[in-house]
């Protein structure tokens, strides 16, 4: 006799999607968490009347997310209050030109022809073919299971007109965007997407590039802070029997002749299953909670083939009266090349950039509840990526340093006399990222995605090497997002369930 059917370690929205959904096939199914809180990058903390979001700020594709509700026969809508976000971003160029683009593609169209006239024709023709791109491959890709060359085969002839995508994901986001448009403002707007999935323009695959196309079908804060999509996935799946247990620190696996056998908790007490499911970083995954000696040879070689995701240094600002921006994503950027640049000359030498990437997200235009009274707040991915050990450097000592040149960025961009009207600010930096979600090395995606590691070329949701063990999230296809890892979530579901015999 074993204690659950399913036990899953990790709220985040791999983890959940996939307790809901087992849940909801009659599966017994617990979910342990770590922290005191559930959805992991996708959650939100609180502190002296400050709602913060832990990492995500914003979610489009919804798609994935309304296809989990769905096969629960449930409607997104009763769980989650999503709020439309317009216009869906500003960028700053480095000659602090401001752009910003609506939601509204025949509006955009405007903007691009003011923008960068020469690049106009080839927007028309990137954009419309893109959206089109982007809706059919979501439909068809998004849920399916495409963990080896096998499973993807029948999706292909099903969906005969995939094969336009191919080109997308065998070139480099650079590549894609450079064969498009050659103004650098407008190179600039539809490059730094590759940030998004944590890897610079020249490594990104190409098909990162559609991401500037895919915020127009609509961009979303979800009304109580980012966890609001963790705790509505949750919610229904409790009304299946779903158990989740937070402050729940798992140990290791149990696992025995090259299979999974259930948990051992930081506590000395043992959960046993008929599958185990990892919402962890994969190499954590295999190389802590499995452990090396049961790894055949070819697995422990594959595992340690994979890096880790980029870390992020966020900083968490609340302030007693309205920021001077105008959207609720505001992007600092700078060229193609200067994205480039600050990976191969910074981040991979170990060194803090003294300037790359800040994205200002400013949650209190949505939402204004997640503040007091007339305050606001920001959270800022600030100057990314960010080396995890820099060189000459520890982040607990640097973080006052830290906070203060994004307070002098905060005063540039988004409010002059920053420092009157400041009543919080908080660093997060890789260490203390890496210390809440235990992600190795602060990683905010799982596993690092370049053009190498999607689809089959990424860890598999079930696993070869350990029987009985499954994983979802960001570490699996198609890697870090609100989207894809419920996403993820789904085909988990999908595999326990068919081999559950159910
Ligand atoms: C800074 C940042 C910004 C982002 N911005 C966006 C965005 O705007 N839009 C978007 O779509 N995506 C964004 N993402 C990505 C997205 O949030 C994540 O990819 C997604 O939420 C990951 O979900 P997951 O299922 O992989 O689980 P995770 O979020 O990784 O959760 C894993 C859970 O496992 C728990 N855990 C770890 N170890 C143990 C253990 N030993 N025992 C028990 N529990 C354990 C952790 O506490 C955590 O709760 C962002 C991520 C970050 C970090």
């Amino acid at each position: 006799m074993v204690d659950y059917d399913v036990v899953i370690v990790g709220a985040g929205l791999g983890g959940l999607t996939t307790g809901s959904l087992c849940a909801m096939k009659g599966l017994k199914t617990l979910v342990l968490e770590q922290s005191d809180l559930i959805g992991g990058c996708c959650s939100t903390f609180e502190q002296d009347g400050y709602y913060f979001d832990v990492g995500a700020s914003i979610v489009e594709l919804v798609r994935p997310i309304e296809m989990a509700f769905e096969r629960m026969g449930k409607n997104l809508n009763d769980y989650i209050d999503l709020i439309p976000c317009d216009p869906i971003y500003s960028f700053i160029t480095p000659e602090g030109e401001r752009f910003t683009i609506p939601l509204d593609m025949e509006e955009t169209n405007e903007v691009i022809r003011k923008m960068a006239p020469e690049d106009y024709e080839s927007w028309m023709k990137f954009s419309q073919f893109g959206m089109w791109l982007l809706q059919y491959a979501l439909e068809a890709l998004v849920t399916s299971d495409l963990n080896t060359f096998t499973k993807a085969l029948p999706l292909i002839l099903k969906y005969h007109k995939l094969y336009k995508i191919i080109p997308y994901f065998l070139k480099n986001h650079e590549t894609v965007v450079k064969k498009a448009f050659s103004n650098r403002n407008m190179l600039a707007s539809v490059s730094f997407q590759s940030f998004f999935v944590g890897a610079p323009p020249y490594l990104a695959s190409g098909v990162f590039g559609l991401i500037a196309l895919s915020e127009h079908l609509g961009i979303f804060y979800p009304r109580s802070g980012m966890i609001a999509i963790p705790r509505g996935i949750m919610l229904a799946g409790q009304e299946f029997g779903l158990e989740v247990r937070t402050n729940a620190l798992v140990d290791r696996f149990i696992v025995e002749n090259r299979a999974a056998k259930g948990v051992v908790l930081a506590d000395g007490s043992e959960i046993t299953a008929r599958a185990v499911v990892s919402n962890l970083n994969g190499k954590v995954t295999y190389l802590k909670m499995v452990g090396p000696e049961h790894l055949p040879a070819w697995a422990f070689k594959a595992v340690n083939s994979y890096q880790n995701s980029v870390p992020c240094p966020m900083i968490y600002v609340g302030l007693d009266t309205k920021p001077h921006l105008n959207a609720h994503h505001t992007i600092i950027t700078g060229t193609v090349e200067f994205m480039n640049e600050v990976w191969e000359k910074y981040y991979t030498k170990g060194i803090i950039p003294t300037k790359a990437l800040s994205l200002i997200c400013w949650p209190t235009e949505a939402d204004p509840d997640l503040a007091p009274k007339g305050h606001h707040i920001l959270s800022w991915i600030y100057n990314a990526p960010a080396p995890y050990s820099p060189v000459g450097a520890n982040w607990d000592n640097i973080k006052d340093r830290y906070g203060e040149m994004a307070l002098r960025e905060l005063e540039k961009y988004a409010l002059p006399d920053a420092r009157d009207h400041l009543t919080k600010l908080i660093v997060s930096t890789p260490l203390d990222f890496e210390r809440r979600l235990l992600h190795p090395e602060g990683g905010i995606y799982g596993l690092f995605t370049d053009i190498t590691s999607l689809a089959m070329f990424r860890m598999r949701n079930r696993s070869k090497a350990i029987e009985n063990l499954y994983l979802s999230g960001a570490s699996t296809h198609f890697g870090g997002g609100v989207p894809t890892s419920v996403a993820s979530g789904v085909v988990t579901a999908d595999l326990i369930a068919s081999d559950l015999k159910l």
